[in-house]
């Protein structure tokens, strides 16, 4: 059973086990989530990340997927990043935007991460609506079948936060 957790607050402050990156495709940081964790993180993330690009994804990480790396100076032992879908009215990316969540459960169960934080990925710059991010990441976590014991949503400001209050209940 996995326990859900709401905090309203910044995820590079998290001392769960792993932290979820919202990134980008490139993998080489970017705005939002993936521009704190950097930051606060330091120069180690960044080099694993170079190093992801140049062993294994050429292309760059596809969305929907997750890898993980070190968390450099971070309070969290390993950062797991995800690229979200851009939010589109044309096209349907739900699949997408699930998979980010599972995915991310999926390398934590294998790293041994029994806490792990997300953001509420697509949120941000890649336009998703909070309300519909939230019910989905809520369901999805609810629905995955992993030894994570706890999830903890960290959201940053009070209408993501209400949004996942919502959601949970
Ligand atoms: P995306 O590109 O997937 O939309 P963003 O990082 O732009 O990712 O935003 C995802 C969500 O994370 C948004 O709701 C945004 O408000 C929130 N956010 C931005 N910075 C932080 C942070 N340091 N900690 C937690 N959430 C954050």
């Amino acid at each position: 059973m996995t326990e859900i957790v709401l905090v309203q607050g910044d995820i590079t402050s998290e001392s769960t086990d792993a932290i979820v990156n919202a990134a980008n495709s490139s993998l080489l940081g970017g705005g939002g989530v993936d521009g704190a964790i950097h930051r606060r993180g330091g120069p180690q993330i960044l080099a694993e990340c170079k190093q992801l690009r140049a062993n294994t994804y050429p292309d760059g990480l596809a969305a929907g997927h997750a890898v993980a790396t070190t968390a450099g100076d971070l309070e969290a032992r390993w950062v797991i990043h995800t690229v979200g879908p851009v939010h589109s009215t044309t096209e349907d990316r739900s699949a997408t935007l699930i998979s980010c969540y599972r995915e991310s459960l999926r390398v934590a169960d294998e790293l041994g991460a029994t806490t792990v934080a997300f953001p509420a990925i697509s949120t941000g710059v890649y336009g998703w609506p909070i309300d519909d991010g939230a019910r989905k990441a809520v369901h999805t976590v609810r629905a995955t079948d992993t030894d994570v014991t706890e999830v903890r949503f960290v959201l940053f400001d009070g209408r993501a936060y209400r949004a996942f209050t919502d959601a949970l209940s």
